[in-house]
């Protein structure tokens, strides 16, 4: 996979809810299929363009219909 630049890759989410990674307005989660980055901000509410990322801010989760597998976690450089 080729990592965008200007962001530090992280990993995947471990397979299950959640996967651990905590929401955060610095962290991204990129979609496989349509190559979006998602931001993690708590604020925000937001799914990808095609449908597959989705963000619950309420729960404080997120997810991809395509499996955990497809989403890659970033950190933005500062
Ligand atoms: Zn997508």
């Amino acid at each position: 996979m080729r990592h965008p630049t200007g962001y530090e890759f992280l990993g995947q989410p471990a397979t299950g809810a959640g996967g651990g990674w905590n929401m955060s307005p610095d962290l991204f989660a990129r979609c496989a299929h349509c190559g979006e980055m998602l931001s993690l901000d708590p604020n925000e509410m937001a799914s990808c363009s095609c449908g597959g990322l989705c963000k619950d801010a309420d729960a404080g989760r997120f997810g991809s219909r395509h499996g955990d597998a497809s989403v890659a976690i970033y950190r933005k450089h500062s």
